[in-house]
């Protein structure tokens, strides 16, 4: 059970002191409060964990600091959705809006490489109006001998340039908990140019420590890839284990499946699963075409099948898009066959914003069969 208190109820008055006092002594009940800091309001939420079928919804309703209670289920209490659940979805970081109704491009390089190409990079993006990046500093490779990443070294002139080109948000992947703290202090002696997003890589989705260590951590919101070799409701958990530990700004990303069915894509594409992302939890859903279909093998529409896989996912309602560009791809450390091209941009975003209005239109249409078929 949810108890969420009226906004800003402050944490010394007698309202949430006799609150407090009463669902602490419930029997067989554990409390854990949950704060959300909003952009113009503080939220409390009390989790009632354990033997709460006995409770009255009423009775802790009627408690002088709860605005209203929510049945949860077991399955991600905090990111879920649930029933009478209208809680709001995602979050603002760093002036960027992230929810389950917009829509953020992450274009950039898989992998941080020489100054020039990041410097092309962020110079395309902020002509084309785009604030967020991807760069890669901490790479995980399947081969131990291939290249790893410049780690902590290419920190600083990589958000240096990100903040002199206008990018609000850095998609960028740890493999360590100790990477959190380089990215912090690093920030913080350039003055906060930028920010960023902390990516957890496929390969690491059910790393329970790395991510209860990111939850522990509120200052930087999370993008979450998808485990390829695992169900979804595994990789929800994931999630959830983040938010349990107190970072609930998360983001969930799709990005292929493992399998030798994927074929002729380096994964099977799951975008398909965006919708079922949004309707069992609230986090804004990123699709990732670029690790899902892995080449830049074109179809007879003259269409790469990287858009296409874009497409799909952005006609289906996705939130944010995370894509390889690179300005010379034979040149890239990783994953340069997969990368689009700068000249590709302006195109691909055209493409990208017809989907997305058209993922509007399309909810419209059916807005209209409201009342007309069963729920
Ligand atoms: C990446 O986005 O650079 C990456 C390594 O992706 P994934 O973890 O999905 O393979
Ligand atoms: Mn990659």
């Amino acid at each position: 059970m949810l108890a969420i208190l009226h906004p800003n109820t402050p944490l010394d008055s007698d309202a949430y002191r006799q609150t407090m006092h009463y669902l602490e002594h419930l029997p067989g009940v554990t409390v854990r409060v949950h704060e959300i800091q909003g952009v113009s309001q503080r939220l409390t939420e009390i989790y009632l964990l354990g033997d709460t079928k006995p409770l009255d919804k009423e009775d802790i309703e009627a408690l002088p600091a709860v605005e209203r209670v929510i049945r949860i289920s077991d399955d991600y209490r905090i990111l879920g959705r649930h029933r009478d659940d209208n809680r709001q979805t995602g979050f603002s970081y760093n002036g960027v809006d992230f929810n389950q109704s917009n829509l953020n491009i992450f274009a950039g390089l898989c992998a941080v490489d020489i100054p020039e190409h990041v410097e092309m990079m962020l110079k395309a993006l902020e002509e084309n109006g785009q604030v967020c990046t991807r760069m890669g500093a901490y790479k995980p490779r399947t081969n131990p001998y291939s290249f790893q990443g410049h780690g902590k070294g290419c920190l600083p002139w990589v958000f240096e340039k990100a903040g002199k080109h206008g990018i609000k948000v850095v998609a960028m992947e740890i493999t360590h908990e100790s990477h959190i703290e380089e990215i912090d202090t690093c920030l913080e002696k350039l003055g906060r140019p930028t920010g960023v997003m902390l990516q957890v890589g496929t390969r690491n989705t059910q790393n329970f420590e790395l991510l209860k260590a990111i939850g522990r951590q509120r200052t930087y919101p999370v993008l979450l890839k998808r485990g390829f070799g695992i169900t979804l409701n595994e990789s929800l958990n994931a999630a959830e284990y983040l938010a349990s530990e107190g970072n609930a700004n998360v983001i969930f990303c799709l990005r292929g499946m493992k399998t030798e069915a994927g074929q002729p894509h380096r994964n099977m594409v799951d975008f398909a699963h965006v919708p079922a992302v949004k309707r069992l939890t609230r986090m804004p859903v990123c699709v990732d075409p670029s690790h899902s279909v892995g080449t830049r093998e074109k179809s007879p529409d003259g269409i790469l099948d990287v858009m296409h896989a874009t497409a799909q996912g952005v006609i289906a309602g996705a939130n944010m898009v995370l894509v390889d560009f690179h300005p010379k791809p034979e040149k890239a450390l990783v994953d340069g066959p997969q990368a689009l091209l700068m000249n590709e941009l302006p195109a691909y975003l055209e493409d990208i914003h017809l989907c997305h209005d058209t993922w509007k239109k399309r909810q419209a249409i059916y807005q209209r069969l409201k009342g007309e078929v069963p729920e």
